[in-house]
């Protein structure tokens, strides 16, 4: 073997080992395109030990600089350490896996994954794979409408779970993001799908608490159908229910100045507030723990991981049209 042949190979080893965020989608801003990487997606989900598994795929959606990054980290740190009881880490511990940053710049938009697809046994015995995937927000005013919508739809098509990251409160453009899903479900109405609106920096406990309690009596109330209402979100209010076969809203708090503004944070538990953490540790598991995953179902069937890489396919290619 040739030093040359050996590098690439050793590259190659390293590649496989480390497991890191992947961009599978590209959306390039200037011509309103996205572009799948087929093979990178490939090189996911038909590895050999996870392609004839049903997928259950997570999906957090929303804006950039909203937490989406960190929230995923624990999540990974879920899957993990599940079978520890002390999943969410040491005190000390920098947080890392999607990368996640302070400061107000944005990143590339489009969709990543995790690289490792984690394989789960469920409680009836059926092992599952679990995919991971990071709606980069297009979700800010430099993106139209439609192109924001066009990417959270191809993810939330694509997922069983669709956690959608809104900071404070539901805006009536948060609902415009969902009015063109309704649409695109309208059209692929066999799907069997969760959304979870995750409520970020959530500032009035008294009101509703933190957590999916406080979060299904504050979503009842923001989705209720009103007079007033422009008639198309009237309208997204009506179907949301027809559209998802489940629906839920957790509160989380505010996790800490240090958390929001301090540019040496390295994610630590040290210095996040003990509330957060507490409701970390309620919302993680109810997406991710064994019992609660659900597979992926389009058209009344499950879906495997090779089954998922012609859907991503077919749904790209809609939406390019
Ligand atoms: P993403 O762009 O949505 O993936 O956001 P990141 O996960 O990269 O986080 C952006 C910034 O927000 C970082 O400085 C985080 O420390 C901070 N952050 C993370 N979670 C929260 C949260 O729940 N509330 C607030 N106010 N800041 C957060
Ligand atoms: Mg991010």
């Amino acid at each position: 073997m040739s030093p040359e042949e050996r590098d690439t190979l050793l590259s190659e080893l390293n590649d496989i080992s480390s497991a890191r965020p992947v961009q599978i989608v590209v959306a390039h801003e200037d011509d309103h395109a996205f572009e799948l990487d087929e093979a990178a997606l490939e090189r996911i989900l038909l590895q050999e030990h996870v392609r004839d598994l049903n997928v259950v795929v997570v999906s957090v959606a929303g804006a950039f600089r909203k937490g989406k990054s960190f929230l995923l980290d624990f999540m990974l740190r879920f899957m993990y350490n599940k079978m520890s009881s002390s999943w969410l880490g040491g005190h000390e511990e920098p947080l890392t896996g999607f990368t996640w940053r302070g400061g107000c710049e944005r990143e590339t938009t489009g969709i990543l994954a995790w690289s490792e697809v984690f394989v789960v046994d469920k409680p009836d015995g059926s092992k599952v794979a679990v995919l991971l995937i990071d709606t980069q927000g297009a979700f800010d005013s430099q993106s139209t409408i439609k192109d924001c919508a066009t990417l959270f739809a191809l993810s939330t098509m694509t997922s069983s779970v669709q956690v959608y990251n809104l900071s404070q409160n539901v805006q009536e453009d948060d609902l415009q993001h969902l009015q063109h899903l309704v649409k695109c479900f309208f059209v692929h109405c066999s799907l069997r799908q969760t959304l979870m609106f995750l409520i970020r920096d959530w500032s009035y406990p008294y009101e509703h608490p933190y957590g999916l309690e406080g979060g299904k009596s504050f979503l009842e109330k923001r989705l209720q159908v009103k007079q007033n209402q422009h008639e198309e979100l009237q309208n997204v209010r009506k179907h949301i229910h027809s559209c998802f076969s489940n629906i839920g809203c957790f509160l989380l708090p505010h996790p800490g100045l240090k958390v929001a503004t301090n540019p040496n944070f390295d994610g630590r538990l040290a210095d996040i507030d003990d509330d957060f953490k507490m409701e970390l540790v309620s919302l993680v598991p109810i997406l991710l723990s064994p019992e609660n995953l659900v597979e992926k179902e389009i058209g009344g069937s499950k879906v495997t991981c090779r089954d998922l890489v012609q859907y991503f396919k077919a749904y790209m290619k809609i939406y390019q049209g």
